[in-house]
């Protein structure tokens, strides 16, 4: 009984999706622009005359149904594509959605380390009034590169949202979407096999979207990321290197600026601690410069 159950859900689902390619296929458009044809304009005369003269017919349907195919394949040609991709083509992928994004951008990865480059061109994005949105992991709240990135996005009105589940990769703006395995993180982009289907199909598009908001965004365990819940909360002495609270007003050690007299410039930054010439009023490293408190 289980097994008969099994069989016939499956057959059914197979003619479902067998049913739905039919109807989004250049042929069933073909077909249907024929059929448009002959009613409008010849008044279904020729299907009236199937009988009298079925070769005319026969030819005249294969004629328009060809002329048809060919419309059809073009129109699909024209507003779809459908490609997939792989490694160095992927990190192509996600900056032309960026760049291209007219109204709104998300960007679904669980971890996120853009680099400066693909940081600036979402800035960019958000700052030209599109919305953007960034889903990532919550395991992240301690990365360093995001908390950067969300400070730099809030200010132009981004928001980003994490969940403990995410492990969708998905990169989409309002006309195309990039699904993949690749992570937001640099040393993804040129180190690792990775793989992806991108698309500009409205199905797709509409599924995706759908995905995010009512599944991702819409589930009890997403939360609004937030500056505080960051557990990032120490920096690095700019001129002795020992671990301080971070405060980038305040970048040396007690000590340290009790001994340094008018010498304000450090050799670490106060951020990643990694030796770099700052200084108290410039005190990060050419990498996080562009971090404020
Ligand atoms: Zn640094």
């Amino acid at each position: 009984m289980k097994i008969l159950k099994e069989t016939i859900t499956k057959y059914l689902s197979a003619q479902y999706d067998k049913a739905k390619r039919i109807i989004i296929s250049p042929a069933f458009l073909a077909l249907f622009l024929a059929g448009l044809v002959e009613s409008q304009y010849y008044h279904i005369r020729h299907l009236k005359n199937m009988v009298a003269e079925p070769i005319t017919t026969i030819i005249f349907f294969a004629f328009l149904y060809i002329v048809g195919l060919l419309v059809a394949e073009a129109i699909f040609k024209i507003f779809t594509s459908f490609d997939s991709s792989f490694d160095g083509q992927i990190k192509s992928n996600v900056e032309e959605i960026v760049t291209e994004s007219k109204r709104y951008l998300y960007i679904v990865s669980p971890y996120i380390s853009p680099g400066n480059l693909l940081v600036e061109l979402i800035l960019k994005a958000a700052k030209s009034g599109i919305k953007v949105t960034v889903i990532h992991h919550s395991s992240q709240l301690s990365n360093p590169d995001l908390l950067i990135f969300l400070r730099r996005l809030i200010e132009v009105g981004g928001e980003m949202y994490h969940h403990p589940k995410i492990h969708a990769k998905i990169y989409m703006n309002e006309s195309s979407v990039l699904i993949t395995s690749m992570n937001l993180i640099t040393s993804s982009f040129d180190n690792s096999f990775e793989s992806g289907i991108y698309t500009s199909y409205y199905s797709i598009r509409k599924e995706c979207t759908n995905y995010i908001k009512n599944t991702i965004l819409d589930s009890d365990l997403i939360k609004k990321t937030i500056e505080e819940d960051f557990n990032i909360k120490t920096g690095y002495c700019i001129r002795t290197g020992v671990e301080i609270p971070f405060n980038s007003l305040k970048p040396v050690e007690y000590k340290a600026y009790l001994s340094s007299g008018q010498n304000r410039n450090g050799k670490y930054c106060h951020f990643c601690g990694e030796k770099a010439d700052t200084s108290v009023l410039d005190p990060f490293c050419e990498k996080h410069k562009n971090i404020k408190e």
